[in-house]
């Protein structure tokens, strides 16, 4: 059963019928609501280590837990709390490198020499913007128990290099997809992308920069060997703009609006 969690290691405010959650300078939430501050506190303190969404109910009395229940998916809606992803393996990975084009050779060549032994990890380096092989590539690790790894230079102007999709939980790539149609101007070209993929559409593969394709194989290679460690790093998706060579990280989590994760 999946456990929530608070995302930041958040301060929290209680004055007289409101809630305040302070994590840092740029994130706060201000709740306002009779009496929340008597039973909200209660409810994000449980919440500071993993929890299944009852455990944590539990601890306000019975006569707000419908309250308390409203609070929490308001709460998961904000991203304030989210699920908790599994502890990664302590053993380096044994790394392999599939898929089509000129990046899953470049990626083999920045990695050091696998070992033969510990958790597999499987990576895919995509030329096209293919999300639904990258999807099926995603179930089938999933199944096997391996964690994968997701590099794209499809996207012309940006290459991507996913975060490290752990096989026991945490964010899959169907999340990486959610969190793409939040943000894309047109999402229904998304829709389209995945239907034609599925239907083994044909796709012209795009040509990076030989540069730019190093820098994704390069962050590829680090995040492999920083997974392990819990590195944060290699938990976020990583963007790199090709115009300007800039990388931005952007930390991910289970989707809400996911389809891959069972509700
Ligand atoms: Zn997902």
């Amino acid at each position: 059963m999946s456990r929530l969690v608070l995302a930041l290691p958040f301060t929290v405010i209680a004055e007289p019928d409101t809630l305040r959650l302070i994590a840092g300078e740029d994130l706060r939430y201000t709740f306002r609501q009779r009496d929340i501050d008597r039973w909200g506190a209660a409810l994000v303190e449980a919440l500071r280590a993993p929890r299944a969404r009852v455990e944590a109910l539990a601890r306000v009395e019975p006569s707000v837990r419908e309250a308390a229940s409203a609070l929490l998916a308001r709460l998961i809606e904000e991203r304030v709390v989210v699920v908790d992803a599994p502890a990664p393996p302590a053993a380096t990975y044994r790394v392999s490198v599939e898929g089509a084009g000129p990046l899953a050779g470049v990626i083999r060549a920045a990695l050091p020499s696998p070992p033969r032994e510990g958790p597999a990890l499987a990576v895919l380096a995509q030329d096209t913007m293919d999300y639904a092989a990258a999807l099926a590539f995603g179930r089938a690790a999933r199944a096997r128990g391996d964690a994968w790894l997701w590099v794209s230079e499809g996207p012309l102007a940006r290459g991507f290099v996913g975060p490290i999709h752990l096989p026991d939980g945490g964010p899959c790539f169907g999340c990486v997809l959610a969190s793409f149609r939040r943000l894309s101007p047109a999402p229904a070209l998304l829709d389209a992308l995945l239907a034609h993929g599925e239907r083994g559409g044909a796709m012209v593969p795009a040509a990076l920069d030989p540069a730019a394709r190093a820098i994704l194989a390069s962050l590829t290679a680090l995040k492999i060997d920083r997974g392990p460690r819990a590195h944060a790093a290699a938990f976020a998706l990583h963007v790199l703009e090709v115009a300007s060579l800039e990388v931005s990280a952007h930390p991910l989590w289970v989707d809400p609006d996911c389809a891959e994760h069972e509700a």
